[in-house]
């Protein structure tokens, strides 16, 4: 697409982070693994959540339990050891014109050496009362003021060119912004680059808001919103600012999902004038050649989902659809059904699995149950011989084959089908937009049915897909026993070894799964490689192997397919295991660390078992001390095994940014908005979507923008 340069990116915002002050080839590493590249990225990241430091107080008014700021200069400095081995206290006494004050951190030894007396310092905490010992700041944040900052007489919060200059308190006597790390990089330091972000800044930066718009919302510009985001002005209310409501906070949020409905409604038009070139119709023979395929009754769940989705091939406009549903729930054998419609009306299928393993075992399934059909079935993955790709492609771009199930290879150009009529799309999420748009349009407007075990509330599938229609199938096959699900301290890790002896004894199979802070990160294989030491000699005479983010795709398929063959008995994995593999042998999911995984992924997880016949378990390990949510939220998977139902609560509990973890749902990876938090805005942004495209003028704002956009929000794969 030819288009203007995109507005909202002048110089300003697509400056390099790489080349900000304070930016080494490492941070720039780390923010760039985090998704931060550009000062637009940077500063459409919004703060966690912010603090009133602008309550500068003197020594003699420190109360217990009130959090203050309060500037000082450094009478003396001293590190000790404590009783305890490998803790040190850093101690500091502090003067002002009140009297003098004491401050403690504790294990950050190195504040030694930033700290000399004499030097003026401001920090801001929580005072306690110690006895004996008296009143203390405990790990106040701190900042070293120069002489020339700030008159100490001078009221606090009244800098008024903090925005811009580099001068000035950044990290208190204001409300300051708390930011979540990145890799190493602490909230402190990240303030620091936003400011240097934001002072490169013009005033004028492009505004992809309408002026009309902002007007009559009475918002501010992209420019002045971005600054009072991050640094919010004097006097702002701490209470919007905390929801996320201020002027600034709106505006940077409505932009966002403004933008993203009014490139669903553009693309919901263009959607409702497609028609398909194709029709289809369902009578008693097709009936028939159905029934005679299934090797079971299905649920009523499934009935649903099938009648639904059989409605939408025989509509004359394309079907867009989601197929939801909880690991186990049955969705191939529908996704099965509706090709076999297809198929019976003289179309073609493909049926896309993210991993070799999965094709694989849907070729497996798929196959012998067409086996009596008149239609072909064949497999295209990345791994097949020159030969029989060659045959395969012959017989798919002549119509000869009729249902291919493949990976990724289906996407590739010398891929062609004779007629295309349905692509079906398994773990959605693991695809990225472009392939599910390539193997789109290998039809010509073909039905597309995409499924996910991810399991995401109604409410919020709604809004964030717009016009992709959503069935969810939320039953189980009957017979199934649910998986045994306990959390447990770390000091019971020898009572769950013991149980996962004893079914390693029955020739059965277990998890051991650990948490993975940062992909990237050596410290995590580190703690992998350690367990599967510490398991191999647990476990002697069974053989443990590990798989982990840092293994090429191949080799996680290898171990994998060990494991699934019964050759590897205790797999060791970070979250990295194939969704949607089943390994019927697998009896156990011990999960370590619990507390850190998503409840969405908890679940995911704990999916892996209970696959085939017999009994299953799941054990969570948690480590002490457990906070109240923290326990809450494994005893939410523990208390039941409706993945829907969990991840209402998780919603509840976290709120849907941590929860559903953008890139494992599917859902629009929003930047500021949440669809949880901002289900107000999004209806202001959906009125004002509509307004743009009455008024004219919406295709035009939206080829302004750059292509990036659309990637983020998910938009170009389910178009
Ligand atoms: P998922 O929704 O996770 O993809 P699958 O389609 O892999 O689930 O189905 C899980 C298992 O349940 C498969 O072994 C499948 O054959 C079986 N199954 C699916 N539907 C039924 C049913 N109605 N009755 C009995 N077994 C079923
Ligand atoms: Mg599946």
């Amino acid at each position: 697409m030819v288009s203007a340069p995109p507005p909202s990116a002048g110089p300003g915002l697509r400056a390099e982070l790489r080349f900000l002050k304070g930016v080494g080839p490492r941070r720039a590493a780390e923010l760039e693994r985090a998704g931060l590249r550009t000062s637009d990225d940077l500063l459409h990241r919004f703060p966690l959540r912010y603090e009133d430091r602008s309550r500068l107080v003197r020594s003699g008014d420190l109360r217990p339990g009130e959090a203050a700021a309060i500037r000082g200069r450094v009478v003396s400095t001293g590190l000790r050891q404590t009783r305890r081995r490998g803790f040190s206290l850093f101690e500091m006494l502090l003067r002002d014109d009140a009297g003098t004050f004491r401050a403690v951190w504790m294990n950050q030894p190195y504040l030694k050496t930033a700290f000399s007396a004499g030097q003026r310092v401001l920090l801001y905490g929580t005072p306690e009362w110690r006895d004996p010992g008296g009143l203390r700041l405990s790990n106040p944040q701190y900042e070293l003021l120069g002489d020339g900052d700030r008159d100490e007489e001078e009221p606090a919060g009244e800098d008024g060119t903090d925005d811009r200059g580099e001068t000035g308190p950044l990290h208190g006597a204001r409300v300051v912004p708390v930011y979540e790390r990145v890799g190493t990089l602490t909230t402190r330091q990240l303030r620091t680059l936003v400011r240097r972000a934001l002072a490169q800044l013009p005033d004028d930066l492009d505004d992809p808001l309408p002026a009309g718009l902002r007007a009559r919302r009475r918002l501010p510009d992209l420019s002045r919103a971005l600054r009072e985001a991050h640094f919010p002005p004097p006097g702002a209310p701490l209470a919007l600012l905390d929801r996320f409501r201020t002027p600034a906070q709106v505006r940077l949020i409505l932009e966002e999902l403004f933008l993203f409905r009014l490139a669903l409604e553009v693309r919901g038009q263009a959607r409702a004038r497609e028609r398909k070139p194709h029709v289809v119709r369902v009578d008693d023979r097709i009936r028939r050649s159905a029934l005679a395929v299934l090797p079971f009754r299905l649920t009523p769940g499934q009935k649903g989902a099938l009648r639904t989705i059989v409605g939408d091939l025989c509509r004359p406009h394309p079907m867009n659809r989601l197929l939801q549903g909880d690991v186990g729930c049955g969705k191939t054998i529908v996704a099965l059904l509706a090709a076999l419609v297809a198929l019976e009306n003289g179309l073609q299928v493909a049926f896309m699995a993210p991993t070799e393993l999965l094709a694989e075992q849907h070729y497996l399934t798929l196959r012998p149950l067409l086996a009596r059909s008149r239609f072909r079935v064949v497999s295209l993955t990345g791994s097949q011989g020159a030969k029989a790709r060659r045959e395969t492609l012959a017989a798919l771009a002549a119509g000869d084959a009729h249902l291919a199930v493949g990976t990724h290879a289906l996407v590739q150009p010398s891929v062609g089908f004779r007629a295309l009529g349905l692509a079906i799309i398994d773990e959605q999420h693991r695809f990225g937009v472009r392939q599910r748009a390539t193997l789109r349009e290998k039809g010509r407007s073909p039905d597309v049915l995409v499924m996910t075990a991810t399991p995401i509330p109604r409410s919020l599938a709604l809004t964030a897909y717009g016009d992709l229609d959503v069935s969810v199938i939320r039953d189980r096959p009957p017979g199934r026993t649910p998986v045994d699900t306990r959390i447990e301290p770390e000091s019971r890790r020898d009572a769950v070894h013991a149980l996962v002896e004893r079914e390693l004894r029955r020739a059965r199979q277990a998890y051991v799964v650990c948490p993975l802070v940062d992909e990237s990160d050596k410290v995590d294989l580190k703690a992998a490689a350690v367990m599967v030491d510490a398991l191999a000699r647990r476990f002697p005479g069974h053989a443990v192997d590990v798989l982990h983010g840092r293994m090429r795709p191949d080799e996680r398929e290898a171990v994998m397919a060990r494991f699934a063959r019964g050759d590897v008995h205790v797999l060791v994995a970070t979250t990295v295991i194939e969704v949607g593999v089943d390994v019927p042998g697998a009896a156990v999911m011990v999960v370590e660390d619990a507390e850190r995984f998503g409840l969405a992924q908890l679940h995911q997880l704990r999916g892996r078992v209970g696959r085939g016949p017999g009994r299953a378990w799941c054990r969570l390990l948690y480590r002490e001390p457990l906070s109240e949510v923290g326990r809450a939220r494994l005893e939410a998977v523990a208390g039941t095994g409706d993945g829907f139902e969990l991840a209402e609560r998780d919603l509840e509990l976290r709120g849907p940014g941590e929860v559903l973890g953008t890139r494992q749902s599917g859902l629009p990876a929003l930047r500021v908005a949440n669809l949880v938090r901002d289900r107000d805005i999004m209806e202001m942004a959906r009125d004002e979507a509509e307004r743009a495209i009455r008024e004219g003028g919406a295709a035009d704002l939206l080829a302004r923008l750059d292509a990036g956009w659309t990637e983020r929000f998910g938009l170009a794969g389910i178009g």
